[in-house]
Formats: structure tokens, C-alpha cells, sequence
């Protein structure tokens, strides 16, 4: 049994780091799989954080994430830049595989891979990340003041960001592909009211324009083929998100939207043993303060749950 490990967390976002930390600091000796291309998380994609707790001044999303790292390598948690492609944690020892085909054991295992948000799929998306395109008003939205800015998509997300967004801004245009909304009537309804809020329907992003910052949007009317402008320095697409749940299919339950379930307020799953936290498992909150939380819940879940076998 020497070659089993305490714990293996996979995921190397706030929720992963924060476990790692905990667990660290308990003596378990955690071994973190940070995944191979996004070590740090969704936060390595933004620029400047202003509401994680603790910095006053904001504080960029990569040193967040690298100070986060830091922390937890500090108290002897093994971090590993690579990806697991395959995992067995259905018995007691469980089994986690990495990228070489190294099998790794463990005891307890703590997913927090994270969701990726759905993106247009567009050549400047990327590159304007943090500099006028966003996927998160409630992280963002107050950079907007004052500012003319579209939201992309016709459900209760986007609804919510446009409300949002509305307290803020100087216009908010949603762009929807089709004539009607998924959202509930009574977001529609919030949206229909509200005097800062118009409606492009029919339409899709053809170009996302701008060199150093948004500058402005093309639009392609999907009936017509016509193209218009729409000049806006903030674009939030709220399109959905994808939790990365797909190489625990057929062993951790996942709800209908496809995101780990999980015993709440604990953050055990079905299978004895593995505790799951941040935005795998949230499709409501998704902070980057809200995913550290359940992080460290789960390294305590992990703990109490080592100390009862020994
Ligand atoms: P993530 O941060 O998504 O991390 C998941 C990790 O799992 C990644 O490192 C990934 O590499 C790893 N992983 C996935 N699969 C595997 C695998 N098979 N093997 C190994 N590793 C794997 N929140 C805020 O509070 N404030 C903000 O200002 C803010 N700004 C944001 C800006 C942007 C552009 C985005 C996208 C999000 C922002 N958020 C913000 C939201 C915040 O980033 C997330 O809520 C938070 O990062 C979720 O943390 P997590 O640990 O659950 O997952």
C-alpha cells in the first residue's frame, strides 16, 4: 500500500489550489493534477480581479492563481502540469491515469475541473478576453459604466447578465438567434421592462472588432444575410457552459445539465471516497471565491473522511 497516496486532487483552479492547501497543511501530502494547457484555471484568462476578498487594490487573475499555487506548494502539495485522461473510482483504492499512462493511487480523490464557457467561436473572441469580451457580469460589469454593450444569447443567463449589466451601463443590446426567448417568463419580462435594454433578434456575431480593446461587433441577420453594425465596447456571452464532467460519466451521478451532484452542504458525491467542488458542481454561483470555498470544504470533507478509515 506504500505506492497510495492520501489524496489526489484533480484541478488546478481556486477550488483545486484551496484543497490542496488544506490538505496540505493536514499532513495528507496531495497530489495535484493542474491539467496540461490551463493550469490555474478560468482566472489565467482575465486581467485585473476585483472581487476576491484580500486585495484591496484588485490583483491580476494570473498572479492570483500563481500566488494560490504558491501557497499550497509551500505547504508540500505535489503539483504535476498534466492532464488525467482516465480514472477508476469505483472501489476503494481509487486510480487516476495521466497523460504517460502512469497510474496513480489514491484513497480519496477531489475533482474540481471546472466548467468552460461556451464561446462564439470567433477570431478576435479570445484575444479580447478581458479587454471588453467577457462571459461573467457579476466579475465584470462594473468596468462597464456608462459603456454601450451586447449580450449574446436568450436564456435565463443572459437575461440575468443584461439586468444586471443594466444598472451599469449606458445601453444594453441582447443578440439572439432566433425571434423568441428560452428564458422564464418572468426574466423575459424583467428584460422587456427595463428602459436601458434592447433586443436584436435573429442575428448572430459575424466579427468581433477591435485591436487592443472591443471596439464593436458585425452582426449577420440568420434569416436574411444581412449585415449590420453594432458599436459596443462590451460584449458578455452568455451561451451556456459545459462542466468538464466527461471522465467521470458512468461512475460520479452528474444532473441533468451534466454537472457533478453532490451531497450539499457536504461535497461528497456517490462514490465513497470522492468529493467534488467549484464550478463542476456549481451552475449557480461560479465565483472564483465561491469555488475556493467548497475547495476547502472539500479538503475537509477528504480529512474527516481519512481520519474514520485509520
Ligand atoms: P477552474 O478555474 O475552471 O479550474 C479548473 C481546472 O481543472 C483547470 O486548471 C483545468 O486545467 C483543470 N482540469 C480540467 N480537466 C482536467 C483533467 N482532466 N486533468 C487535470 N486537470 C484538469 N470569478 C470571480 O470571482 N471574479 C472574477 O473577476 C472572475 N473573472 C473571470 C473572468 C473570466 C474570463 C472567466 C472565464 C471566469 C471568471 N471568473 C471570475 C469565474 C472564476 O474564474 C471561476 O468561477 C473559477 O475559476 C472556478 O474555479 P474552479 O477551481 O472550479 O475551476
Amino acid at each position: 500500500m506504500s505506492d497510495v497516496r492520501n489524496v489526489i486532487i484533480i484541478g488546478s483552479g481556486p477550488a483545486g489550489y484551496t484543497a490542496a492547501l488544506y490538505t496540505a497543511r493536514a499532513s495528507l501530502k496531495p497530489l495535484v493534477f493542474e491539467g496540461a494547457v490551463t493550469a490555474g484555471g478560468a482566472l489565467m484568462n482575465t486581467t485585473e480581479v476585483e472581487n476576491f476578498p484580500g486585495f484591496q487594490d484588485g490583483i491580476m487573475g494570473p498572479e492570483l492563481m500563481d500566488n494560490m499555487r504558491g501557497q499550497a506548494e509551500r505547504f508540500g502539495a505535489e503539483l504535476i502540469p498534466d492532464d488525467v485522461v482516465s480514472v477508476d473510482l469505483t472501489g476503494e483504492i481509487k486510480t487516476v491515469t495521466d497523460t504517460a499512462g502512469t497510474v496513480h493511487k489514491a484513497k480519496a480523490v477531489i475533482v474540481t475541473t471546472g466548467s468552460q464557457h461556451r464561446k462564439l467561436g470567433l477570431p478576435n473572441e479570445d484575444a479580447l478576453s478581458g479587454r471588453g469580451v467577457s462571459w461573467c457580469a457579476t466579475c465584470d460589469g462594473f468596468f462597464f459604466k456608462d459603456q454601450d454593450i451586447a449580450v449574446i444569447g436568450g436564456g435565463d443567463t443572459a437575461m440575468e447578465e443584461a439586468t444586471f449589466l443594466s444598472r451599469f451601463a449606458k445601453s444594453v443590446t441582447i443578440v439572439h438567434r432566433r425571434d423568441t426567448l428560452r428564458a422564464s417568463k418572468a426574466m423575459q419580462e424583467r428584460a422587456f421592462a427595463d428602459p436601458k435594454i434592447s433586443f436584436v433578434w435573429d442575428s448572430e456575431v459575424a466579427e468581433v472588432q477591435g485591436d487592443q480593446k472591443l471596439s464593436g461587433l458585425k452582426l449577420r441577420n440568420v434569416k436574411t444575410g444581412e449585415l449590420s453594425d453594432l458599436a459596443v465596447t462590451g460584449l458578455f456571452i452568455a451561451i451556456g457552459h459545459d462542466p468538464r464532467t466527461e471522465l467521470f460519466k458512468g461512475q460520479l451521478e452528474l444532473d441533468e445539465e451534466g454537472y457533478l451532484k453532490v451531497e450539499a452542504p457536504s461535497t461528497r458525491t456517490n462514490l465513497t471516497g470522492v468529493f467534488a467542488a467549484g464550478d463542476v458542481v456549481d451552475h449557480t454561483y461560479r465565483q472564483a471565491i465561491t469555488a475556493a470555498g467548497t475547495g476547502c470544504s472539500a479538503a475537509l470533507d477528504a480529512e474527516r473522511f481519512l481520519a474514520a478509515l485509520s
